[in-house]
């Protein structure tokens, strides 16, 4: 018996019956963000596994243990990409697009590669829509880009269920001083918190504020906070982020203990999460990396982006019922044709229709068939009108059009006119 084929775990098909939502959301990041200026660049797929090393940090989970890495046939070391920043990072500096202090405003979409334990709302090839802004060090553009995914949160209709929980990480000087108190004070509790956070206390000792573990998380309530450690310049750039949110009307959540994963932010970080998708509650994540340009051979070069789950998006759209009901009918009008000579009238009337009618969504009847197979396959395509070519028609140049959902009668429709009636009906319609 053969081996049924299947696709690799947690890396999933996007079927047919998907892709009108992902292209909804696509869609709708895409010309966003057209209106705030940002331009789209795209990255390899795959990278020198020393690039994510080097931006992300050796001693963090994505490094550690997520990473899709293998040797090519030259012996050089890849890895398929955990997220977009490295990789764009990297571009910008390769084609010198930072240089001169030059005000970049970029945004990627695309898959992303982790080793990770897959369930509902976390996979191992999953999508994200990433932003990312060079050589702007202010709060007014940490702020914009809050902004303007409040704008598309309310574009999707999901406004209501995420809440943006914001922090101040400081400069590295300041999180070097709070890691100092942070180590002796853990240090001094070291029986008391797990296993996992002992680890990190050694490699990483800011993560642990990141634990899910009850028992750290109690002995965290006593330890030295990161706020009391911020630089005077990042209070400021702080408050001035917080003073823009509050004209904007946005409204956020103070969260002391967001550290995000990734070893390279600095300022502020942020995440948008939700309570409807139960433990991947995360939708959109990101932050303030001052620090990454220079740490990858560039001049000091100040960043700040994020990036949002696609696929955690999409289940939200979902969950809260948001999938407009237009985009499930991807079919206006479908034409039947009876007979080699209606077949090859209605070809032709069907491409003249293209030409005349921008957008039109025609299907055409392919493979023949009796009155009743093509109607079934009309109805089945989801489309509002059936065109219908027999001989009597081809004699008079009309064409039957048939309402499959109710709406009125079948009429005859003159060839000559089918264009500026199929833009009524369908197009606006
Ligand atoms: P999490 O804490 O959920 O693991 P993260 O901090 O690792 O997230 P980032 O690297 O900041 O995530 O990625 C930004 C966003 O990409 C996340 O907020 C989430 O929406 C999405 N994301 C990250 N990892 C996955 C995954 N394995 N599957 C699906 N979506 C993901
Ligand atoms: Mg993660």
């Amino acid at each position: 018996m053969s081996k049924t084929l299947q696709a690799i775990r947690g890396m999933n098909d996007i079927l047919p019956e998907q892709t009108p939502l992902w292209r909804y959301f696509e869609g709708t990041v895409a010309g966003l963000l057209d209106g705030y200026g940002y331009r789209q660049i795209r990255m390899p797929i795959v990278e020198f596994t020393d690039l994510f090393k080097r931006s992300i940090g050796e001693v963090t989970d994505i490094v550690e243990k997520e990473m899709y890495t293998f040797e090519d046939r030259n012996g050089d070391s890849l890895t398929l990409r955990p997220e977009g920043t490295a990789a764009c990072v990297r571009a910008v500096l390769e084609h010198g697009l930072s240089g001169g202090g030059q005000v970049q405003k970029l945004w990627y979409m695309g898959p992303m590669f982790r080793h990770e334990r897959p369930q509902k709302g976390r996979y191992r090839q999953f999508h994200q829509i990433g932003l990312e802004v060079f050589n702007l060090d202010g709060p007014d553009i940490d702020a914009e880009l809050i902004v303007l995914t409040w704008r598309l949160w309310k574009l999707l209709g999901i406004r209501d269920a995420v809440t943006l929980e914001l922090n101040s990480l400081g400069t590295s000087e300041a999180r070097g001083r709070y890691r100092e108190a942070l180590v002796e004070f853990l240090t001094a509790h070291l029986d008391q918190i797990d296993e996992d956070s002992q680890r990190r206390l050694k490699t990483n000792p800011l993560r642990v504020l990141d634990t899910k573990h009850p028992e750290t998380q109690a002995v965290l309530g006593n330890a030295p906070k990161l706020a009391d450690y911020l630089d005077e310049e990042s209070r400021v750039h702080f408050e001035g982020l917080k003073a823009r949110l509050d004209a904007a009307g946005i409204p956020y959540v103070i969260n002391p203990k967001l550290v995000r994963g990734l070893d390279y932010y600095s300022k502020t970080v942020f995440e948008w999460v939700t309570d409807k998708l139960g433990a991947q509650g995360t939708v959109c994540a990101g932050g303030r990396y001052d620090g990454l340009v220079e740490q990858m051979g560039g001049k000091p070069t100040p960043g700040v982006g994020f990036a949002m789950g696609i696929e955690r998006l999409i289940l939200l759209l979902e969950t809260l019922e948001q999938v407009p009901e237009s985009i499930a009918r991807q079919v206006d009008i479908y034409l039947c044709a009876f007979g080699e000579q209606a077949e090859l009238a209605g070809l032709t009337l069907a491409e003249r229709l293209r030409d005349q009618v921008p957008g039109l969504r025609l299907m055409v009847n392919a493979g023949a068939g009796s009155f009743k197979s093509q109607f079934k396959k009309a109805d089945k395509s989801g489309a509002l009108y059936a065109l219908i070519l027999g001989d009597d028609e081809l004699a008079q140049q009309v064409v039957g059009f048939k309402p499959l959902r109710g709406q009125g009668e079948q009429q005859n429709i003159a060839w000559s006119a089918l264009a500026d009636h199929l833009a009524t009906c369908v197009v606006q319609g």
